[in-house]
């Protein structure tokens, strides 16, 4: 997995793991029973012929492991670690359903990414959309004029069905923010119509934001908490400066 080269630092290392290790996460550590009932549930378990490294609570167990060297770890130790997060973990928390004390495999991995964040370690095309939402404000790089041309290009498509269906930007006071996935202006802007099409035949007074409308959050994804609370501000900075009631997101 392509990563963002950076020179291990053991001290950083502890200070974060020290940092983000809660009582929760530490108790789900340490109660884990080993008892193998999440295992079937995984699908990276069972899509690689039951390799036993591949079950939830090995994957936990590494990351516990990390966490006792106190930052005495080597680099291939790290390396190792950062493989199991980001490479065999979706985060999808099935696991948890599963287990009788409901340990929550995905926060054990979220806090082990923030740890190989901490080292610079992190998916190189991860750290290129997050580039993307400081420079542009969502992960796909839209400028804001593509993204207005975008919204009226379907409002104009879906007139010739609906005539007088709109597309509200930045209407003040509307009951109700729209927010899409990136990916749908730059890659399916019908699905963006087909809302358009629910909020009009519904009645719903509605409005989507000319800025912070991707309500995506890869930064979170990645486990760098400090710019995943810059992206989730884009999207409360828009409703509160449109001064709408709720914030809707797709899907
Ligand atoms: S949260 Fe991770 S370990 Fe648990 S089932 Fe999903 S991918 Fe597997
Ligand atoms: S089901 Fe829960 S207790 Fe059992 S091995 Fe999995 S995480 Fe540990």
């Amino acid at each position: 997995m392509a990563e963002k080269a950076a020179e291990f630092n053991p001290e950083v290392f502890k200070k974060t793991s020290d940092e983000k290790m809660s009582a929760r996460l530490k108790m789900w550590l340490e109660m884990c029973a080993h008892c193998g009932l999440c295992a079937d549930t995984c699908h990276y378990y069972l899509a690689n012929e039951q390799d036993p490294k591949m079950m939830p609570a090995y994957k936990a167990k590494k990351v516990l492991d990390a966490i006792k060297k106190k930052g005495k770890i080597d680099e291939a130790t790290l390396n190792s670690l950062y493989e199991t997060v980001y490479g065999e973990c979706t985060m999808c928390r099935r696991c948890t359903m599963f287990c009788p004390f409901g340990i929550d495999v995905a926060s054990i991995i979220s806090m082990a990414r923030g740890l190989c964040v901490s080292q610079g370690k992190v998916p190189e095309n991860l750290v290129k959309v997050i580039e993307n939402y400081f420079a542009h404000g969502n992960q796909m790089a839209l400028t804001q004029e593509d993204w207005i041309e975008t919204l009226k290009w379907m409002e104009e498509e879906l007139q010739e069905e609906l005539p007088g269906a709109t597309i509200p930007i930045d209407k003040k006071g509307a009951n109700l923010l729209y927010t899409v996935n990136a990916r749908e202006p730059k890659f399916y802007p019908m699905d963006i119509a087909h809302a358009v099409r629910v909020f009009h035949i519904a009645g719903e007074d509605w409005t989507m934001s000319s800025k912070g409308w991707d309500d995506t959050n890869l930064a979170m994804f990645a486990g760098d908490l400090k710019s995943a609370a810059y992206v989730s501000q884009l999207v409360r900075d828009a409703a509160e400066e449109l001064e709408v009631k709720r914030v809707a997101i797709t899907e």
